[in-house]
């Protein structure tokens, strides 16, 4: 029996730590659905068709990997793709609480959908899409850490903010961590 598995995530931007996952996910399952969380509530930097662009420029030299988006509970978008497990990447210790609640709890409402944890390597363990707009906020470089594209479009769309940011009385961005 062929084994599918949906990778899902908000991938606002896709970084190296992602696609390194599945890279992994390509080499042990039969196919891969790498699936963007529509999610009205938070406000992405990226919209989700752009996102999906990216996405899929990305994976294109993986042939079992495909990109899709979806909303609502993720264990009804893997049972409407008969999809029995669900990857997750795990960092550091950090992501542990939050994702072993998560499985737990998709676990509770469909017991036939097991996850997955994968490390990704070393070199991507610290990189989170959050940090990646942060340090480019910042002026940082973040090449080596997300696809050329993203670097790109990432100065282009943090670039354009800033601009906005700039009206009266809205010098500096508030909440900043690293600046
Ligand atoms: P979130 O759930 O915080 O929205 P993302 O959408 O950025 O997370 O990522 C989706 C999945 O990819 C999650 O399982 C997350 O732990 C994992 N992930 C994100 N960045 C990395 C990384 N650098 N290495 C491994 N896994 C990662």
């Amino acid at each position: 029996m062929k084994v599918l598995a949906v990778y899902p995530g908000s991938f606002d931007p896709v970084t190296h730590g992602h696609l390194d996952i599945i890279r992994r996910g390509s080499r042990l399952f039969d196919r891969i659905v790498v699936a963007i969380l529509r999610n009205p509530e938070k406000k992405p930097l990226f919209s989700l068709q752009e996102r999906r662009g990216v996405l899929a420029r990305a994976t294109s030299g993986i042939p079992n990997v495909s990109v899709d988006s979806f909303d609502g509970l993720l264990v009804d978008y893997a049972r409407r793709r008969g999809a029995r497990v669900i990857v997750r990447g795990l960092r550091a210790l950090s992501d542990f609480e939050y994702e072993f609640q998560m499985a737990l709890m998709n676990r509770r409402l469909d017991a036939s959908i097991e996850t997955v944890f994968m490390m990704p390597s070393e070199t991507y363990s610290y990189l989170s899409s959050r940090l990646v707009k942060e340090v480019v906020r910042l002026g940082g470089s973040v090449t080596g850490l997300v696809p050329p594209e993203v670097e790109c479009r990432l100065g282009i769309r943090v670039g354009n903010h800033r601009k906005k940011a700039r009206g009266p009385g809205r010098g500096k961005a508030r909440n900043r961590r690293l600046g």
